[in-house]
């Protein structure tokens, strides 16, 4: 036994063999070989923990937790390679009265759950904290007051488990989100290199080239406010709780979508714009208004149609020039916005006549949550792209992301 540890780990048996065996006159030294009898068995036992572990961590999975804060939703993940074990979201109803989110009351919200949420994502999971080989945290783009919560809880918990840090930035989680796989025996299929996403959610609207998992490039992007925005505030004019996209869409159902002309914007490359289409609401509705009090409530479907009709047509108009300047048939759609009923179908109804090959994620994995965070944190980690404990957080991104 003590030959094969010699044999396997050179450095300190082979030094020690030399000294015992090697000195023959020591072996006849009674005192020496009682020491060596009780060296021996502890050096063994070490090593071959050493040795135990290391191969335990090179054939143990990956397993990442990730962790989400930027705005009003906090959630925790668990994944392993790349099949999710957990995911446990807790939204903040509380800005619901506020008509959008209160940045203050967001970060105390986060402060309340992150330490429930992560609890009950590592239970969901059925793993032991010992299993996780590192923590995914959102760096940013979002609110900072947010961003600090889930950035501060990261780090404290990745100090007491001793594993590497990955910081995430949130756009990266929202277009990573499509290769996130949901069952480890039945695989599916996931966008090709290079690829184009349109990232649509509350504080974006980004048409960006994937060129590789940690590899994109934003191409065109809203110069003032995000299609998600448009929906809630002009949900919002109509009366409508907060977030207001989901229940447009719903209502949108009932309503005709050809009713009223709204603006579309005129913006140069493959850039967004829609702050005009939300006057053009504001303005048709207090001008109506003020002819009948009930206009909203005897239009409000066809309001809803027809403005969530003219965002999918901005949306999609520039989509396609880009598709076809770029000549790229993989198209994918993340973010909130992605769950509108409309722009699905739209992009569905496209895709068959351009020929695109198109990717639309699960409705869980749209709006934000914290396995994007977790599976972009994965391939940081096969990268080995880990971040110190001075990283802080960022409200914005700039035209590459990383
Ligand atoms: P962010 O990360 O920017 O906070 P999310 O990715 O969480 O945004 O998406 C939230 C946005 O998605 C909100 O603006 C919400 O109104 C919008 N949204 C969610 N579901 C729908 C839907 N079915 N139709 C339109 N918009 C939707
Ligand atoms: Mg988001």
């Amino acid at each position: 036994m003590v030959k094969k540890t010699i044999n396997t780990i050179p450095v300190i048996p082979n030094i020690l063999n030399n000294f015992l065996i090697s000195k023959n006159k020591f072996h006849k030294n009674t005192y020496f070989l009682q020491i060596k009898a009780l060296i021996l068995p502890f050096i063994t036992i070490f090593v071959s923990n050493r040795l135990q572990n290391e191969r335990n961590k090179m054939s143990k999975p990956t397993i990442i937790l990730g962790i989400e804060s930027s705005c009003d939703d906090t959630s925790a993940a668990v994944i392993k390679e790349d099949v999710i074990l957990s995911n446990v979201i807790a939204s903040q109803k509380v800005h619901e009265k506020y008509g959008g989110v209160v940045p203050e009351l967001a970060s105390r919200a986060h402060q309340q759950n992150i330490i429930p949420v992560v609890d009950q994502a590592i239970k969901e999971a059925n793993i032991k904290q010992e299993e996780i080989s590192a923590i995914a945290y959102t760096r940013g783009p979002g609110l900072l007051g947010s961003l600090l919560v889930g950035t501060s809880f990261a780090k404290g918990f990745s100090q007491a488990l001793d594993i590497p840090l990955l910081d995430i930035n949130h756009l990266q989680g929202h277009i990573l989100a499509h290769f996130i796989q949901q069952d480890e025996t039945k695989k599916t299929a996931t966008p090709q290199f290079p690829f184009l996403c349109l990232l649509v959610s509350g504080g974006n609207s980004l048409i960006i080239l994937v060129k590789d998992y940690l590899e994109m490039e934003v191409i065109g992007q809203t110069i003032d406010d995000a299609a998600g925005e448009a929906f809630d505030k002009c949900a919002k004019v109509m009366g409508l709780p907060y977030p207001g996209g989901p229940h447009i869409d719903k209502l949108a159902k009932k309503g005709d979508s050809t009713k009223f002309k709204l603006s579309k914007p005129q913006v140069d490359n493959y850039n967004y714009s829609f702050s005009g289409l939300k006057t053009s609401f504001l303005y048709l509705v207090r001008d109506e208004v003020k002819k009948n009090p009930n206009f909203i409530e005897e239009n409000k479907a066809d309001l809803c149609a027809s403005l969530q009709q003219t965002v999918v047509d901005i949306l999609m108009k520039k989509l396609i020039k880009v598709a076809k300047e770029l000549k790229i048939k993989e198209v994918a759609l993340a973010g909130g916005v992605s769950a509108n009923s409309a722009l699905r179908q739209a992009f569905l109804d496209l895709s068959k006549k351009y020929g695109w090959k198109t990717y639309i994620p699960p409705f869980s994995f749209t709006t934000d949550n914290a396995a994007m965070i977790a599976i972009t944190g994965y391939y940081k980690y096969l990268n080995k792209e880990f971040s110190p404990l001075t990283d802080t957080p960022y409200s914005r991104v700039n035209n590459v992301l990383k």
